[in-house]
């Protein structure tokens, strides 16, 4: 087992802009890290420079705290799973996982031992004289990583293992995956665009973006505190809505604007000390983006239950246990239309979001209603989108 560590790096293939950026990643020894992100981020760019299958432009890989750009990738002792299985064919799993082994020089008696092992360890007992074709999806993927595994890799590298597999299987092997890492503590990299892999798997989740990480902390952290708004956006389903909006400040009250109407601030929200920074800094208030996750929103019958958004349902997606509704804020009062300066309002009936409400009987589309606003959710970022 090791440590591993991304230090500064950077790469470029010939044609477009870098596919990586000043990458800085450390893992530690036994840690499950998830990197997560867009297609085309750089993600499986940076597993392959890990693994020596990609030459970084600049930078350095670290394995234990050691330099490895000068080692071949057979050198480095990392186990690589991919999507598409890559076992041989025409090899029984035995011969499969007996493979790398032979290369290793290992001696027939130890072989035997290992792949006892590991087949063990993944259910493979029953299946070993079988060859790849003649196994299920989910037992194939289980072979790739018995025949990875098998090895007493270092650490392991994970390339969307599951997105050949049908949901129900992914649902399964995931968490294999997570008891057998559980089980191991072997250092492992995985790799995925599925925020639900990312947010169920990893100790720490790396959000990555155009080749610049952009968040690396444990999920809960990702989705409670988003260190910009591509995080708050990328994590979260229906992800969080976001307006570009204004604070501003009367005596020592904060308030924020959606869409026409002004909601207060709580005094004691971790970022009014800096927003207030913002807010006083110009007369009509201070620009900042404004982020309410959906189930910051709730349908309430008790009046004293404040603020609340006059609403009108444009879309409704029942999924059984919950209700996600699209709805689009009124128009206040004349005076507070009045408060909003025309380039920040966001239009007469404001732009669409998501509220994340109760299973139940859907408002109709057009409806009109009210809904409280649970304002110590409130997120809000710089103009530029980072955190305040
Ligand atoms: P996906 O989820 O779609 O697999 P990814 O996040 O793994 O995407 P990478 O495969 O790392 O992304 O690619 C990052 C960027 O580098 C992309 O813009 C891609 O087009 C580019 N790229 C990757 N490999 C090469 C290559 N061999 N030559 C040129 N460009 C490449």
């Amino acid at each position: 087992m090791a440590s591993v560590e991304l230090r500064r790096i950077s790469k470029t293939f010939d044609h477009g802009p870098p596919a990586l950026d000043n990458l800085e990643l450390a893992v530690d020894d036994g840690e499950f890290a998830v990197m997560v992100g867009p297609s085309g981020c750089g993600k499986s760019t940076a597993l392959r420079i890990l693994a020596g299958l990609e030459q970084a432009t600049a930078g350095e890989v670290l394995i234990d705290g050691r330099p490895v750009g000068h080692l071949a990738p057979q050198q480095r002792n990392i186990a690589m799973v991919f999507q598409n299985y890559a076992l041989y064919p025409h090899k029984t799993i035995r011969a499969n996982m007996e493979f790398p082994l032979r290369m290793m020089g290992l001696p027939a008696a130890e072989r035997r031992a290992r792949i006892a092992r590991t087949s063990a360890m993944l259910g493979l007992d029953d299946l070993l004289d079988r060859r790849p074709r003649q196994l299920s999806g989910g037992q194939r993927q289980r072979a790739a990583m018995a025949r990875a595994l098998v090895r007493d890799p270092a650490v392991s590298l994970m390339d969307e293992p599951l997105s050949n597999l049908d949901a129900k299987l992914r649902v399964e092997i995931r968490a294999e995956i997570a008891a057998l890492q559980r089980r191991t503590r072997l250092t492992t990299i995985y790799v995925t665009h599925d925020q639900v892999e990312a947010m169920t798997l990893g100790h720490r989740v790396a959000v990555l973006d155009h080749g610049k990480l952009q968040q690396f902390a444990p999920p809960q952290t990702i989705y409670d505190r988003p260190a910009n708004t591509f995080v708050a956006g990328f994590i979260g389903s229906p992800p969080m809505n976001l307006w570009p909006t204004r604070v501003r400040r009367e005596g020592n009250r904060l308030s924020v604007a959606l869409g026409t109407h002004w909601l207060p601030v709580p005094p004691d929200h971790p970022a009014a000390g800096a927003a207030l920074a913002a807010a006083a800094s110009r007369p009509d208030g201070g620009p900042v983006i404004a982020g309410l996750r959906p189930e910051a929103f709730h349908l309430t019958d008790q009046a004293a239950e404040t603020p609340r958004l006059p609403v009108v349902v444009s879309g409704r997606e029942s999924l059984g246990h919950e209700l996600i509704v699209t709805v689009q804020i009124q128009p206040g009062h004349a005076d507070a239309d009045a408060a909003v300066s025309g380039d920040h309002r966001s239009g007469p009936a404001g732009k669409a979001f998501a509220a994340r409400l109760p299973a139940g009987p859907a408002p109709a589309e057009g409806r009109r209603m009210e809904l409280a606003v649970r304002m110590k959710q409130l997120h809000l970022f710089n103009p530029d989108g980072g955190a305040l």
